[in-house]
């Protein structure tokens, strides 16, 4: 059931509305397609809830059908594929700047409703942004430079700025279009339009509709108007109010004001859009959808509507390959696409979403329900053979119960996993199934869980986090067909009684420990209380193998080392990025222009090995100088006069600490690495609560260039040898020469 995770790396352009489309990596689905599949495959991506999936899927030679129900997503999806240029966006945001409005131009019409006064020079400047709070109930702050005194930065506001940010009521006209376009009178969504449009300070609505309507006066080619279109969708999402100050909710799924929130100047805020919008060109097709003519390889068929109107017109088994990122609840998101699309394209565009306006909440069962129904719709154009890739970015608890029950339940069987705790990370593999049937009883299921959990406790050799452990139970119950089965005998409340038999198996303390104080079960580290099956530990796997590859080829990116870590370590065991960077770092070195790194060639193996050897080397002889009798086996045991034990040395080229941790030896042990090793062993301690005491406790780390200095230190001796071992501790990075 393991399969290997799939890294890409963060976008270097996010593109338009990045904060509420999946953050799916760069290159992942590339690289699912190069294992998965052939060139020319027909694939279906039912969600279309992924630009960037559509586009690399057909980048690589694959025929794409997408259903995108979403007006919104469907025209980033849209203008992705077919990018605007930079002179058509700043062609058509010049348009707009020119056209005349009372007496003047919108430009600087716009720009003044932002006028104010330099705190400091008293000059007119234009504001960038005012600061709301909404303890003070209304603006504190606004950000500006001034051109006569340069002053730039934060300036407490006045009696002025307020009075001219309540000049532009929610009564005003602009107020009533923004409704009245979403949501007429008499329409019963309008009370949920008028909640909605509450996360628009009035001067900003007031703003984005008079930009909006004068680029609906203006004769522009279509090209333009659409380049318009995408500059005012992409300020509209950037100066609403969700989004905090300074930092704030950097991916909000509610609807609602942030507590302190920045209100942009829409103008710039419609410049800065020009940026985002021209993308490069992927160079792949896109057609509408037509029955009769299916996409060629290379190029994307949108189907303007939800996928279960997609099905009729596709014949019966005709899928084979069936490829998405899985949608995940955004209310804030579905909201405010129904207001978007209302204004830009009218009511009639938004009546497929519409609905959203209406809901305030989305639970996992809701959402188990939802994709358990577009995925039993899908069943009779799919072929039995069928792949199924899920990919799920943000891969939270409550997510992959909803994804594991939905499609359980709508009759498709898991056949892998691959989970990346650390950045939420799933992906996920079906195939049709027939529904196998067991009588079973509640405690079966909790037995069930909790071994499922301790496996993966006893895979990964190391304390894991309740995610870790979620995920591993349920894929358990998702494999063998068996949520399916209890959801029709529990109907809605499946989730809330799965997930209260997984927290009681996880409270058996007689299995699971928790390492540190916690009260919720979501939170710290669990452990098992009889490790003696464990693995060795996971971090000193992932360092093995990182400097296995690092030995093998000359040159490597990034995402080359993690693509082979992800496949030597498949399933739950995918390594975190921090790990494996932490590891990278302290074995290899980048060249000049950041693409490749590189072995050390300290760490060469032969040089590393004659290193080792003097060290070791070195350690017996101080042992005897200091008249201590030195055995040499695999560690190095210094012996007093009296035949104890006093220290006992292990001289590695790794940070392989990990399996001294669970043994019982009393004896005080110390690890003597090289010096490069100082941060890893630092990162492997901070994820490692075990690791961290035993160290602190009963052993300790030198760098060999400690054992070099204190050969050569002529005070050493039996008495002062404690303290003079702790001088360079392994987080020193340039240690104090010794006070003599
Ligand atoms: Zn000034």
């Amino acid at each position: 059931m393991d399969i290997p995770f799939l890294p890409g790396y963060p976008p270097i352009q996010p593109g338009p509305l990045a904060r509420f489309l999946p953050p799916l990596e760069e290159g992942s689905i590339s690289r699912a397609l190069e294992i998965y599949g052939e060139s020319g495959d027909f694939i279906l991506d039912p969600f279309g809830s992924s630009p960037r999936l559509v586009v690399e899927a057909a980048q690589a030679g694959r025929a794409v059908l997408v259903a995108v129900n979403n007006p919104i997503t469907r025209f980033v999806l849209q203008h992705t594929i077919q990018p605007f240029t930079l002179t058509e966006l700043q062609t058509a945001l010049a348009r707009l700047a020119a056209a005349p409005k009372d007496g003047s131009r919108l430009e600087p019409f716009i720009l003044d409703l932002y006028r104010t006064e330099c705190v400091r020079c008293g000059a007119s400047v234009i504001a960038e942004s005012f600061i709301w709070d909404r303890d003070s109930e209304g603006l504190t702050h606004k950000i500006y430079v001034c051109d006569r005194c340069n002053h730039a930065g934060e300036g407490t506001t006045t009696v002025e700025d307020w009075e001219r940010a309540s000049l532009h009521s929610r009564r005003g006209l602009q107020h009533a279009f923004a409704l009245e376009q979403v949501a007429p009178s008499g329409d019963p969504d309008r009370r949920h339009a008028e909640t909605a449009l509450s996360v628009y300070p009035g001067r900003t609505l007031y703003a984005l509709i008079t930009v909006l309507n004068k680029l609906e006066q203006l004769t522009l080619p279509e090209r333009l108007k659409a380049a318009g279109y995408a500059l005012l969708l992409s300020a509209s999402d950037t100066v609403n109010a969700l989004w905090g100050y300074p930092e704030g909710r950097s991916r909000p799924r509610q609807l609602s004001a942030s507590p302190r929130y920045r209100e942009d100047n829409v103008w710039w805020a419609l410049e800065r859009a020009v940026g985002t919008w021209a993308m490069e060109d992927p160079r792949v097709e896109l057609v509408e959808w037509r029955e009769d003519e299916p996409p060629r390889p290379g190029t994307v068929a949108v189907f303007p509507g939800p996928v279960r109107d997609l099905v009729p017109t596709l014949r019966d088994r005709e899928v084979r390959f069936l490829l998405t990122v899985l949608p995940r609840p955004n209310q804030a998101f579905w909201t405010l696409s129904a207001l978007w699309a209302a204004w830009l394209w009218g009511r009639a565009a938004a009546a497929p979403i519409k609905v959203a306006l209406r809901r305030r909440r989305y639970d996992w069962a809701w959402h188990a329900a939802a994709l358990r129904t577009v995925m039993a719709g899908l069943k009779p154009i799919l072929n039995p053979e069928v792949s199924i890739m899920t990919f799920i970015p943000e891969a939270e608890p409550g997510f992959m119960a909803a994804a594991l029950i939905g499609f359980d339940s709508a009759g498709y069987r898991l056949e892998g996993r691959a989970l990346r705790l650390d950045e939420s990370q799933a992906i996920l593999s079906w195939s049709m199934a027939d529904r196998l049937k067991y009588p079973r009883s509640p405690g079966e299921t909790q037995q069930r869980m909790a071994s499922a959990a301790i496996g993966a406790l006893r895979e990964r050799g190391e304390p894991g986090p309740f995610s870790l452990l979620h995920a591993a139970a349920w894929c358990e119950m998702a494999r063998k067909r068996l949520l399916a089965d209890l959801w029709a005998l529990e109907d809605s409340h499946l989730l809330t009684t799965l997930s209260e038999t997984f927290e009681t198996a996880l409270a058996d303390r007689e299995i699971f420990m928790r390492l540190g104080q916690y009260v919720e079960p979501e939170s710290g580290l669990y452990w098992l209380a009889d490790p003696s099956e464990a693995n060795p530990p996971l971090v000193d796997r992932v360092e093995m193998h990182v400097l296995e590859i690092l030995r093998q080829k000359a040159e490597l990116s990034q995402v080359e080392i993690e693509e082979w870590v992800c496949q030597m370590l498949p399933g739950l065991l995918t390594p975190d990025r921090r790990l494996i960077q932490a590891c990278v770092h302290s074995y290899a070195i980048q060249d000049p222009t950041e693409s490749h790194w590189r072995l050390r060639v300290e760490d060469e193996p032969e040089s590393r090995e004659e290193d080792c050897q003097e060290i070791h080397h070195l350690l017996g002889e101080l042992g005897d100088r200091l008249g201590f009798t030195v055995q040499d086996e695999e560690f190095l045991n210094w012996f007093n006069e009296k035949g104890e034990v006093v220290y006992s040395f292990k001289v590695m080229e790794t940070t392989a600490i990990g399996p001294g941790i669970e043994e019982g030896s009393e004896m005080p042990l110390t690890y003597v690495l090289p010096g490069g090793r100082a941060s890893l062993v630092a990162e492997k301690m901070r994820r490692d609560p075990r690791l961290r005491e035993w160290l602190q406790e009963r052993g300790g780390v030198i760098k060999f260039r400690l054992v070099r200095r204190l050969v050569t230190e002529a005070g050493l001796n039996q008495e002062n040898l404690a303290e003079r071992l702790k001088i360079d501790p392994p987080e020193h990075h340039d240690p104090q020469l010794p006070l003599l």
